[in-house]
């Protein structure tokens, strides 16, 4: 038997060194897909995984972004697909949804560098790359920040002066939105509550973030003109005093791109474990006593269950809090710690049905008398991008 995907599309997200991508057919219930990684070094390979489940490995030593493409599309050549979605970290003020690629669009993507210089230049390259093999084959871009343009001032702008929101677009943007679109949309799907909702979403994995969403529209989030704000991450520090710029700069003598390093590379579950920005490693080290990894995980969920709470202000009603993200998904300590600390929220769970979310489950978890719904939904942005993609495009039956 042949093994078809009908009408796929090709979703990609190119970062400084990997390409991950899920060609995912018109009715979502085939795909494949595959990471091509350590792009540029002696190291450089695709993990592939066909449409019968197979693995296999394709070393492409030295290879750039644009021969890893090449072997990417070769690879999924014989499926023929039909448009192509781009994951694009930064889409400024411009870009409120996802747009069709033009010269313009890729101008911009481009240009937005200014706000994320490791991201949208990735992002740019794999726009190129794709057009330089198949140039008649239609793609579109999908802004992480695209979904939180629906905030309104009073959530994104900064108490700055107004001269650097007008002329330089210093504001809060947000990041992760094809996420939180995803798992609040869904999370609306699956509750019996009547609507319109209010959801406080929660995408907790190497980069965390909170959301909140009201009727399909996003009021505020954590993370604001970089992805450095908000939460407590794996490497990255969450909110930290503006003045610890300055001070450290003073003190220790350190340039503005050294406390970068800190802040973005060196902090959150790292920099207070000493061990790991893997909540497994550090989780276990807390079981075992490590006291640096207990106050990691103490702080880790303080300082979430302290912004959804304070996120709780922007909805008009609260529905429910749902988990996502590779710890949201998976650690159910985790999530009642946090909900521990909403403890004047009137929540109650089922600690039977929040251990058994894990591993790709969906569910809920609240109690019979909770005043607020919880859940665990996967997040799957390719899915989303790929429908967005379809929607820009015009390719939606
Ligand atoms: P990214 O932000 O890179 O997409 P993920 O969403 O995959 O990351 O999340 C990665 C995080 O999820 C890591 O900290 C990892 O330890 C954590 N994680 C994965 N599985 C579990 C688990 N069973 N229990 C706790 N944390 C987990």
């Amino acid at each position: 038997m042949t093994l078809t995907i009908t009408n796929p599309t090709l979703v990609l997200n190119c970062g400084s060194s990997s390409i991950k991508y899920a060609l995912i057919s018109e009715d979502d219930q085939t795909r494949i897909t595959g990471l091509a990684e350590n792009l540029g070094l002696d190291t450089a390979q695709i993990k592939h995984t066909g449409l019968d489940g197979k693995k296999q490995q394709i070393q492409i030593a030295g290879g750039s972004h644009k021969l890893a493409l090449q072997k990417i599309l070769e690879l999924l050549e014989q499926y023929k697909p039909i448009a192509v979605g781009h994951r694009v970290v930064h889409g400024g003020r411009e870009f409120t949804k996802a747009a069709k690629v033009t010269p313009h669009v890729l101008a911009e993507v481009k240009r937005l560098k200014i706000l994320a210089p490791l991201h949208n230049p990735a992002n740019a390259l794999g726009i190129e790359a794709v057009n330089a093999i198949y140039p008649e084959l239609p793609q579109a871009v999908v802004f992480d920040t695209a979904f939180h343009q629906t905030m309104p001032p009073v959530a994104f702008r900064y108490a700055l002066p107004k001269a650097l929101y007008d002329e330089e677009k210093i504001r809060r943007y947000g990041f992760h939105g094809t996420s939180h679109a995803y798992v609040s949309d869904r999370a609306s799907q699956l509750s019996d509550a009547t609507g319109p909702h209010g959801w406080l979403t929660a995408h907790l994995g190497n980069g965390c973030s909170a959301a909140a969403i009201y009727d399909g529209r996003s009021l505020d989030t954590s993370m604001g003109l970089t992805p450095l704000e908000g939460l407590m991450m794996g490497t990255r520090s969450g909110d930290v005093d503006p003045g610890l710029h300055l001070h450290l700069k003073r003190t220790l003598g350190m340039t503005l791109d050294e406390i970068d390093v800190v802040l973005n590379k060196q902090s959150g579950l790292l920099g207070i474990s000493g061990l790991s920005n893997d909540m497994r490693t550090v989780g276990q080290a807390a079981e075992e006593g490590n006291e640096d990894a207990k106050l990691a995980i103490e702080m880790f969920c303080y300082r979430a269950g302290k912004y959804l709470a304070s996120l709780s202000c922007a909805l008009p009603v609260f529905t429910g809090i749902v988990f996502t993200g590779g710890v949201g998904e998976n650690s159910a300590m985790i999530r009642s710690k946090i909900l521990e600390v909403l403890r004047h929220f009137k929540i109650s769970i089922k600690e039977d049905k929040n251990a058994s979310l894990y591993g790709g489950a969906e569910g809920s978890f609240h109690g019979d008398d909770s005043q607020a719904e919880l859940w665990v939904i996967p997040t799957d942005e390719e899915y989303r991008i790929a429908h967005e993609t379809r929607e820009a495009l015009g390719l939606t039956q």
